[in-house]
């Protein structure tokens, strides 16, 4: 049985300080809590450097921005509470959760009056997001019967905690079913993402993701994207109908916790995967691009 987030050694960083790790709890009437009312960001650090940290904390601010948060931290103060958690926890390999939400001192929906809070938090037992051997084998997903909404009804590019509930229910679906992940399709009805990272598709060599209009454009698609392009392969975003998967010979997810992980097949359509197939090869490109960067 895995360790109880709220019952482990070390620190975790709150409202500017360094706080015992069982005492960085919250009042159960919270804002953010009751009204999801809070955004969050999902770092990894490899080899003592948090990949992309300054893009990360940019994406927080822009994430608090577009739900009306005013974070009372400089994003300064932010990159550099995250490199002391991880050297005072004595963490390389880790993931990093920063987190700010509206805290107790207004119960309802308005926020006129709310406090904003800010806490990080670092792990090292999410060292692969799904199990080593399922990363080789390639996941298995199943569409989720739950859609991403339009742009226009969520905020689509903030990493905020409410549109959340929409990945945990479409996940505990596929879970339910024995499968590793959901697909999720948009509202419409094009295919999206998975429930915490981006899809990508191979054929012939070529890749295709889709456009990012209404879900993250994540940190880790754009560096995937990036990679790609750099090794040559052509790459092009666009809309993708559930009916055009099968004509796919391959595809991957990507996410700074996924990192880059193979998929065995979508509901009955299979794909490629092992140690001959481009996501293999990109998977372990990916591993090397992100322990190179210093
Ligand atoms: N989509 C969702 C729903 C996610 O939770 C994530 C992980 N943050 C991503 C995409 C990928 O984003 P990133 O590569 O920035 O981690």
């Amino acid at each position: 049985m895995a360790k109880s987030f709220d019952n482990r050694d070390g620190w975790i960083w709150i409202d500017g300080k360094f706080v015992p790790w069982r005492e960085a709890t919250m009042h159960v009437i919270t804002q953010g809590l009751h009204y999801a009312s809070s955004v969050f960001e999902g770092e990894r650090a490899y080899n003592g450097k948090i990949f992309k940290s300054i893009e990360h904390t940019d994406r927080l601010f822009q994430s608090a921005k577009i739900v009306g948060i005013n974070i009372p931290y400089t994003k300064d103060e932010i990159n550099n509470s995250k490199n002391q958690l991880l050297e005072k926890m004595n963490l390389k390999n880790c993931y990093v959760r920063p987190i700010v939400w509206r805290g107790s001192n207004q119960m309802g929906i308005s926020t006129a009056n709310a406090d904003i809070h800010v806490a990080i938090a670092v792990w090292d037992d999410w060292a692969s997001y799904f199990k080593i051997e399922d990363r080789i084998e390639g996941l298995k997903l199943i569409t989720s019967p739950w859609k991403r909404p339009s742009p226009e009804t969520a905020p689509s590019q903030a990493k905020a905690s409410g549109p959340y509930l929409i990945c945990t229910m479409s996940k505990e679906f596929a879970e339910q079913k024995g499968y590793h992940d959901a697909l999720m399709l948009d509202y419409r009805n094009y295919v999206a993402e998975g429930t915490g990272a981006n899809i990508f598709f191979i054929k012939d060599n070529n890749i295709y993701t889709p456009i990012a209009d209404c879900f993250l454009n994540g940190i880790t698609r754009k560096t995937v994207i990036e990679m790609l392009k750099k090794q040559g392969f052509n790459l092009t975003e666009k809309h993708i109908l559930p009916d055009e998967v099968k004509n796919y010979d391959e595809a991957f997810l990507t996410g700074t916790a996924a990192e880059i992980t193979p998929i065995k097949s979508i509901d009955n359509v299979s794909f490629a995967t092992g140690e001959k197939t481009l996501s293999y090869k990109f998977m372990n490109d990916f591993t090397d691009l992100v322990n190179s960067s210093i």
